[in-house]
Parts: C-alpha cells; structure tokens; sequence
C-alpha cells in the first residue's frame, strides 16, 4: 500500500473537456490505491497565484510519513507552477514525465532526455514532489474521472499575464485525438492554408515543425516537439515533414503517423503507420475537397 497521496492541479489553460479528461484519466490510472484529490482553479489564475495557493495551502500540512506528488499537465504553465511549489517547499520537480507510478516508498518517473533517444528512470522520495504528466488517450468510457475542488482565485496577481486567443476555433494540439502538421516542405503560409481547412474539416488540432514557425507559417503555440509541444492524438498526420528526432520526440509512442512526403528517403517513412509519397501541392487539394463534402461543419 502506498504512502503518497496524490494531488492534481486542473488549470484554465487546459481548454478543452477531453484534455482535462484525459488528463485526470491518466492521473486516475497511474494512482492504483493511492488516495487523489483533484483542484481546479478559476478567477485570477496566474500560474503564480496557482503556486501560492498551493505553497500555503499545503505547506503546513507536509509530513514525511506521508509525501505529496503534485502532478500537472505538461506545458509552460504546469512546468511553472511545478517549479515554483518545489523550489519553494524544498522539494523535487521531475519535470515533463512520460510516465509516473507510486509505490510504498515513493515516486518512480521516465522522462524523454536528447530529444526521445534516451528515456531517464527517475526516484524520488522527497516529502513532495511535483511533475507535469502528458495525457495519455484514454477512452473517454475507461476512465473514471474524480471530482474536482473548484478554487476561486480573487486577489489580482502583481504580475499579470495577458491571455491571447488563437482564434482559430481548432483544438490546442496537446489535447487533440487528430493532429494535423506541416514542415519545411510546406514552403509558405499558403500550405499552411490547406493543413488548416483539412484541420478544421476535421476537427483536429493544427501542428507544425520548428523551421515552419521560424517562418511564421503557424504561431509557436503550434510547434510539437523537443522544445515543442508533445502530442499523443489517435492519428498524427504529417505533410512535408521529415521525421528528424527532434519533432518525432514530440508524439506519444501510441500515436498512429500518417506521413505525406515526395522523398522516398525520408525518415519519417520509416517510423510512420502510413505512408504516402507524393507532393502535398497535387494531394491536399483534392484531400480537403473530399473532407469538406464528406464532413460538411455546422
Ligand atoms: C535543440 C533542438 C531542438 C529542436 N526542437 C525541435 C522541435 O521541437 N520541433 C521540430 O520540428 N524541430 C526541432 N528541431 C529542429 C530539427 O532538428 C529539424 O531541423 C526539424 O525538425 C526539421 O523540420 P522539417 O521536417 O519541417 O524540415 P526538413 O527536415 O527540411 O524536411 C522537410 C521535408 O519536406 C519534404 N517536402 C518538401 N517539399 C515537399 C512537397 N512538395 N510535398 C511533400 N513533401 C515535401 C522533404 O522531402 C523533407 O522531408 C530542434 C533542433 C534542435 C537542435
């Protein structure tokens, strides 16, 4: 029987139902019988704040016979407020975990390290420990998800954060069951165009490499890998990308990949489930005519 006793942090920022749900379905999961409490924060929710509340809230109550693992979803507002809670309460952050499991005496972590070519096995037996988690997909009827504590946030943060809206109406990539991305090979913000049509046909988040958001084809927001955002959709569909370490780094290991490229050669071929080769110029326009007929948006 574990000792731990598990807290996780539910934050605005985490915008659709199924990332929460998938979220605390894989919090759910790794818990076994450790007992789960579940905070979601609203109001003046600056990560700071978030870290405040947390740091007073539980700092008193810290007991080595019983340590705390908070656990947050992956991103630059969870890895904030994480690090802010241990470095505050002389804890441990194990940072962006791709998995976490207690046991009797502590918390066991993995965490990708060189870009996904080496997987660090992490210990920690502080008296709390904070680490973000990447959401597995988690079938919405598995999981049983635990009720959460609404926490209402009043006092104004000194340091206020401006939240800009994407406006595209797609999903944030992180949470997304279909990701649809472009590369280098898009050449342009016009491509991007049609990745974004066949996205929005079907409802899936939009994604891009880095040399696509150096050139300010889509917003960083959108980047997946090593120093992106890590996706794990159903079904990761690639145009024109090709399939380096560092972008591949960023999609789960369950995460079927659809790969559209015109080199035979690339490497992305060999890691895909699908692949198509081709150039996207003759393909997407006759892709997206086809999604928009058959699936036609209210
Ligand atoms: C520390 C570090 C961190 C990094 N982090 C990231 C990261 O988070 N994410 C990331 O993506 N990269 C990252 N990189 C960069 C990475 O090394 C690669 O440069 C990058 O992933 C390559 O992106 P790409 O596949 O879009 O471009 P390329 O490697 O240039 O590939 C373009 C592909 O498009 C194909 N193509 C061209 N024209 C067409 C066409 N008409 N139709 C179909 N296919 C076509 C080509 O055959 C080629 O395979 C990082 C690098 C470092 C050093």
């Amino acid at each position: 029987m574990t000792r731990v006793r598990i807290l996780a942090i539910v934050h605005p920022w985490q915008s659709s139902q199924e990332e929460r749900h998938q979220f605390l379905g894989t919090v759910k999961r790794l818990a076994q019988d450790a007992p789960v409490e579940v905070w979601s924060f609203t109001g003046q929710t600056h990560p700071g704040a978030i870290a405040d509340h947390i740091v007073q809230s539980q700092g008193p109550s810290l007991d080595a016979t019983q340590p705390l693992l908070v656990v947050l979803p992956t991103g630059t507002e969870g890895e904030t407020i994480a690090a802010h809670i241990a470095a505050r309460l002389g804890g441990v952050s194990l940072g962006r975990c791709r998995s976490l499991a207690v046991d009797a005496e502590g918390v066991t972590a993995t965490r990708a390290a060189f870009g996904g070519r080496v997987t660090l096995a992490l210990r920690s037996d502080a008296r709390i420990t904070c680490a973000t988690l990447r959401p597995q997909s988690v079938p919405t009827a598995e999981a049983h998800v635990p009720d959460a504590t609404e926490i209402v946030l009043q006092a104004a943060y000194p340091y206020p954060v401006e939240a800009v809206p994407s406006g595209s109406g797609q999903p944030r990539v992180e949470g997304a069951s279909i990701v649809v991305s472009g590369g280098r090979g898009m050449g342009g913000p016009e491509g991007f165009e049609w990745l974004s049509r066949i996205a929005s046909a079907l409802g899936a988040g939009l994604g891009g490499s880095l040399p696509a958001v150096d050139a300010g084809w889509v917003p960083v927001a959108h980047q997946v890998g090593q120093s992106g955002k890590f996706v794990s959709p159903r079904v990761y569909f690639a145009v024109a990308v090709s399939g380096t370490p560092q972008h591949l780094a960023g999609i789960g290991p369950d995460t079927r990949i659809l790969a559209l490229n015109n080199d035979p050669s690339a490497s992305i071929f060999s890691r895909c489930d699908i692949a198509v080769e081709g150039d996207w110029r003759e393909i997407l326009p006759l892709l997206t005519q086809e999604l928009e007929r058959a699936l036609p948006r209210p």
